[in-house]
């Protein structure tokens, strides 16, 4: 096994696989219901029109889709693209501030070697998307975590914290935010907070990367306004992507900032992939114009909705002695922290004799706590499986109280 460590550099050498991620990998094809996945439901995905979709491109614009394209994006595509997003409020004007990438994950990672250097200072929510630490960490930055509530980063942490940096003389380089819907906790960040946060922006100057997978489909209410629809001062790198509105493994994305990142994005994603699958970018562009992605967006929604409203009744039902837990208006997960202090680490391995799945939350902290929060996925399993899930999860909690 280890006879390749001598020709691996320093930074790959670090690279570990997740020992939860191991565990869990046990789990696939035997009788347990995860909580531990982040997929889409595939019922959501529109097969037939995609068929159609597919072979349509392939028949009339094959010369093209099979060809190589620009490393920002085909432009007709991301004429559409602009299109939608001014649609959904997001406007772009000017085609220098966007690039297509192969989905968000690309876009963290193309922003975060164009700013990151190592020892930058990071701001990031706690907790936070695990693929996005994992790329800070990568890039040996030094991660600042900020705590979440039920209104999103708590902001007044952040400024004091930002005050005691500048008087150390140190500085912050960019803030990582997931502000609507966010995973792993499934809260989201309140107006005032998203204000503060680009005035504290400003004042200390920092940039903000906003990763918003799921404000395309908020369960109810108005759609929380992105950071990037506040941001006067050019700040925001605002990111997104068709893998929960559409289908993921079309691995279509895309990112929108200040022109000079974007040019900087661009030379490095040459580096990466020299461009975005072409064909699926034609996919996605007729999927748009025929109105497939507000379709599936729509059935997002309305069977995301009954999931969540599920979970969140087998929970009040089973677990309100032992838990507390967030009530997301959309996105994919809830968080659940345990009342006693029992570690959902060692807990797992329980969970997974009773047949039942989900993430310890520690694996989405920087610091040591979190070590009582779990993370559970409802848009994959079926409500039979959620509640029967949530039984299975309550009896394991009860046992080890
Ligand atoms: C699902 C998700 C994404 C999507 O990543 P892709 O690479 O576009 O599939 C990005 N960020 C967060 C926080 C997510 O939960």
């Amino acid at each position: 096994m280890d006879k390749y460590i001598k020709f691996l550099s320093k930074r790959t050498n670090k690279l570990k696989a997740s020992e939860i991620r191991e565990l869990l990998k046990l789990t696939e094809g035997k009788n347990i219901i995860s909580f531990a996945g982040g997929l889409p439901d595939p019922t959501v995905f529109d097969k037939d029109k995609l068929i159609e979709i597919a072979r349509d491109v392939l028949e009339n614009f094959s010369d093209k889709a099979l060809q190589y394209s620009p490393t920002r994006g085909v432009s007709v595509f991301i004429e559409t693209l602009k299109n939608f997003l001014l649609d959904k409020g997001i406007n772009i004007s000017n085609n220098d501030d966007i690039i297509v990438t192969t989905g968000s994950q690309e876009a963290i990672y193309l922003a975060s070697t164009v700013l990151i250097d190592r020892r930058d200072a990071i701001i990031v929510e706690e907790p936070t998307y695990l693929a996005a630490l994992n790329v800070f960490k990568y890039l040996e930055s030094r991660l600042m975590p900020v705590p979440i509530d039920d209104d999103g980063m708590n902001t007044e942490v952040l400024e004091d914290y930002l005050r005691k940096l500048r008087e150390d003389g140190r500085r912050v380089k960019l803030a990582y935010v997931n502000p609507t819907c966010q995973n792993p906790s499934g809260t989201t960040m309140s107006i005032a907070r998203r204000k503060h946060l680009i005035e504290l922006a400003s004042q200390h100057d920092f940039l903000i990367l906003e990763d918003d997978p799921y404000g395309y489909f908020i369960f109810e209410g108005e759609r929380p306004i992105p950071l990037k629809s506040l941001d006067r001062d050019e700040r925001v790198l605002y990111m997104s992507t068709f893998s929960k509105i559409l289908a993921p493994g079309l691995r279509i994305g895309w990112a929108v900032g200040p022109a000079e990142i974007i040019r900087y994005m661009e030379l490095a994603k040459q580096n990466v992939d020299l461009h975005s699958s072409t064909f699926s970018q034609y996919i996605v562009m007729e999927a748009i114009m025929r109105g497939v992605v507000d379709a599936t967006i729509e059935r997002a929604r309305s069977l995301y909705k009954v999931k969540r409203d599920a979970m969140l009744e087998a929970l009040e039902q089973n677990m309100h002695t032992t838990a507390t837990w967030t009530k997301p208006i959309g996105g994919l997960f809830i968080m659940v922290t345990l009342k006693k202090k029992i570690d959902t680490k060692k807990l797992l391995l329980k969970a997974i004799e009773k047949g039942v799945a989900y993430v310890p939350g520690g694996s989405f902290y920087v610091s040591r706590r979190g070590s009582n929060t779990m993370r559970l996925n409802y848009s994959y399993p079926t409500l039979t499986q959620i509640r029967e899930g949530i039984n299975r999860l309550a009896l394991t909690i009860k046992e080890s109280t």
